[in-house]
Parts: C-alpha cells; sequence; structure tokens
C-alpha cells in the first residue's frame, strides 16, 4: 500500500516537473524521451505498484484513437480533391503501393539473415502453452472482399482503415467530378470538409501536447509488467528483431533516403522521431496516425496531400516490422524449435507470403501474431510454436510498430519527393527555429 502511495506521489512529482519542462520550451522530441526513461525507471522500481497510473496512459491512447477516422476522412478528402487529376491519384496510389511491399519484402529477407546467423530456437524446448488458441486465418480472397466498405459508416464506428480510404476516395472522386460541372453546386461541401479538417488538426495538436505524460504512464506500466523473469529464456529472439530492425532501417531506409530521395537519413531520423516514440509506445500505428500526419507535414516538409493519403494506407499494408520482419523471425525460430529444416525455396516461399500476409493487418498491438499464423501456416509450419514467443510480445511489438510506422513515413517521403510534393530547402534548413519546428 505504501509503495503505491509512494509511486503515485513520485508520479505527481514527475507529472509537475514535465509540465515545467514544457513552460521552458524544452523541445518536445527531449521531453517525451526524459517521460520514456523515467517511465522505465520508475516501473521497475515500484513494479506493479505503478500500474495505478496506467489509466493515464490509456486515456491518452483513446484520445489519439478518438481523432483517427475523422481526422483521415476529412484531410484525405480535402488533400485529393485538389489533385490536379484521378491519373495522379493513380500513379501516387501505384507508387505507394509497390514502395510499401517491396521494403516488406526487404523486411522478411533481413529477418530470416539475423534469425539464420543468430541460430534463433536452436536448443530451445518446446514449451506447450495451454491458454494458446489457434487463430482462423481469414482467406486472401476474404481480406480482400473486406477491404470494400458494404457500409461505410459501420467501417468508421469500427475504425477499419481500408474501408474507410475506399470511401474517402469514392467521395473525393465524385466531388471532383462534380466540381468539373457545377462548381457552385459543390463549393459548400468542400468548404465543410476543408473546414473541419482544421478542426480535427487542432485537436490533434491539443492532444500531442499530453504525449509526455501519457508516454511516461505507458513506459512505467510495460516496465513493471515485463520483469526480467519472463524475458531471459527468450533474450536471443529479442535481440534479433532489435538487430533486424536496425539494420532495416540502416541498410534499406538509409539507402533509400541517401539515394532515391538524396537526404541526409540522420536528419530524416531525427525529424521523424516524435512519431516513432509515440508508436513505440502506445504499439499502435493506427493510434500514432495522427502524430505521424502532422510529423510527415510540419517537420519532414511534405505536402498534406501525399501525407494524409499514404501514411493511412501504410498503417494497414506492409507494414515492415509486424508485417516483414517479425513473421521472418519467428518462422526461423519455430522451425529450429521444432527441428525443421528449411531449404532455400522455403525462404523464397517465407518471403512471398510474408509481404501478401501484411496486407490488412490492423495497426493496433498485437496484430502481428496474426501476420505470423498466415505465415506459419502457408510453410506448414506447427503454429502452436508461436505461443512461446507470446509473452515477450510486447517488447517487439515495440519496436515492430516503431518500424511499421517509419516504413510508412519513408513511403510517404519517397511519393512527396517523386512527385514534387516535398520542400528540400525547409527539410534542409538547419537554423535552430526551422530545426525545432514544433510539433504541436
Ligand atoms: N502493433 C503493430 C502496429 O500497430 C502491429 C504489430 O506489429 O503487431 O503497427
Amino acid at each position: 500500500m505504501l509503495l503505491t502511495y509512494g509511486s503515485i506521489l513520485v508520479s505527481i512529482v514527475i507529472f509537475v516537473f514535465l509540465h515545467n519542462l514544457n513552460k521552458k520550451k524544452v523541445n518536445f522530441g527531449v521531453r517525451v524521451l526524459i517521460s520514456m526513461f523515467m517511465g522505465i525507471t520508475m516501473g521497475a522500481i515500484f513494479k506493479n505498484n505503478i500500474l495505478i497510473i496506467e489509466p493515464i496512459g490509456k486515456i491518452f491512447v483513446s484520445l489519439i484513437k478518438m481523432v483517427v477516422i475523422p481526422l483521415i476522412v476529412t484531410s484525405l478528402i480535402s488533400s485529393i480533391t485538389s489533385l490536379e487529376s484521378p491519373q495522379q491519384l493513380k500513379k501516387i496510389g501505384l507508387k505507394t503501393l509497390v514502395l510499401l511491399l517491396s521494403t516488406t519484402g526487404i523486411a522478411a529477407a533481413i529477418g530470416i539473415l539475423v534469425a539464420n546467423v543468430m541460430n534463433l530456437g536452436n536448443g530451445i524446448q518446446f514449451a506447450k502453452d495451454t491458454s494458446f488458441q489457434v487463430k482462423e486465418i481469414p482467406a486472401f480472397s476474404k481480406i480482400l472482399i473486406d477491404m470494400i466498405p458494404k457500409n461505410p459508416l459501420a467501417s468508421m464506428v469500427e475504425g477499419k482503415i481500408i474501408p474507410v480510404i475506399i470511401f474517402s476516395l469514392f467521395v473525393s472522386v465524385g466531388i471532383i467530378i462534380e466540381d468539373s460541372k457545377k462548381t457552385e453546386a459543390i463549393k459548400p461541401i468542400k468548404d465543410f470538409i476543408n473546414s473541419f479538417a482544421q478542426v480535427m488538426f487542432s485537436i490533434t495538436k491539443i492532444i500531442i501536447n499530453l504525449a509526455p505524460y501519457g508516454v511516461f504512464a505507458l513506459m512505467s506500466a510495460t516496465a513493471a509488467k515485463n520483469g526480467i523473469a519472463t524475458l531471459i529464456p527468450l533474450v536471443k529472439v529479442i535481440v534479433a528483431m532489435y538487430i533486424a530492425s536496425v539494420l532495416h532501417m540502416i541498410l534499406t531506409y538509409g539507402s533509400l533516403l541517401t539515394f532515391v530521395a538524396k537526404v541526409n537519413p540522420i536528419k530524416f531520423f531525427k525529424k521523424l522521431y516524435p512519431a516513432q516514440v509515440v508508436a513505440f509506445t502506445t504499439q499502435s500505428s493506427y493510434g500514432t496516425l495522427p502524430v505521424t500526419l502532422k510529423t510527415l507535414t510540419n517537420r519532414l516538409m511534405i505536402s498534406d496531400k501525399i501525407a494524409s493519403f499514404v501514411a493511412p494506407i501504410g498503417t494497414n499494408v506492409g507494414m515492415n516490422g509486424g508485417g516483414g520482419i517479425y513473421p521472418a523471425i519467428v518462422a526461423i525460430f519455430v522451425a529450429n524449435v521444432f527441428k525443421i529444416e528449411l531449404s532455400f525455396s522455403h525462404y523464397l516461399l517465407l518471403v512471398t507470403t510474408t509481404v501478401i500476409g501484411s496486407i490488412g493487418i490492423a495497426g493496433v498491438p498485437g496484430a502481428a501474431t496474426i501476420a505470423s499464423t498466415v505465415v506459419l501456416s502457408n510453410l506448414g509450419l506447427p503454429i502452436e510454436g508461436l505461443a512461446m514467443v507470446l509473452g515477450i510480445d510486447v517488447i517487439m511489438d515495440m519496436v515492430r510498430t516503431m518500424i511499421n510506422v517509419t516504413g510508412a513515413s519513408v513511403a510517404a517521403f519517397l511519393v512527396a519527393n517523386s512527385e514534387d510534393e516535398f520542400d528540400r530547402v525547409k527539410f534542409n534548413n538547419d537554423d535552430k527555429e526551422n530545426y525545432n519546428l514544433k510539433l504541436a
């Protein structure tokens, strides 16, 4: 009891401290980083007693989720209706899918490589977890059919991004067609949607400002719940996931940014950082979306049009971490635990199924488990093996989500660059004022 009161008291002191940092105009990213480390420390010290402040983290996550759907619908429609032509839309759409899916394939290959080099799963005994239930895998055709919104309002209520995007695209195309015929008649709806989007941006700003407090509560709860005991036997799997993620960031994103977009990748990552931290701590790329959008437009200097089109799709298609690296690592781990020999053609199949399986994963915590189930069953590997890594899923999910958000942002950045929708001068401008450009 005493420890619970103690943890409340310390948390209040930390909140006041974080508030003061804000008043002193300390950079947003620095404040979030401080709150993250303080959260981990408090979780380790107070253990489960700190869980009393977990609701603050949950409220923060709910608040960002609150704006996701209205923000996407309005910002997508208002952006698309500013596009010159439906052809432009087709071109951007194709580029987006190619980028998201090809980077997922590369991510899976890196996962396979790291898992093999580290010989994951060898020497580990299969431990049966009776609470594990094999989830039913939806057929690929069903995934495709489910992407079409048969009831757009229901899709919005259920927070299904792809159907919502498709509906918004239809509305946008309708507006563009009608606009070319009778501009006056269409003006009210365009104005309404533009103003609505403005209001949603404003709400997003308010919520993002709460990030340091939410992140502190989320991190302390995560650190408290995942004590050392759950980690030790599977440390190697965690290390493999983190190494593969770092490699993917450096090799894949690093080269795409350097050679294709021709920007300094370090500068890119420094600017993307607020979105990465929120992704890491909330484990939901869907929930991070408002922050991702703001980061893309306000810090990475790409147009609203491209950001609001590519980033939401990236929370459901080709997620590099959860749809690429992770299922590949799990597959190698399970094969080794069950002493199943994999050949080169298995690896090719693994990369292909990973890419296909990465279409339509939801950007919510733990979603990669489903992608992994699809991959394991396609390869004929025992799905029960997945149960062994479920205990460490949160720790894996953090880095997975961070990579998912990074991948979507890199894709958005590259599309923007190729469409001349990226302000290179502002991006490169290093004077402090601009570099620290407030996220909110
Ligand atoms: N939590 C991840 C996301 O929201 C999905 C996953 O990797 O499980 O992007």
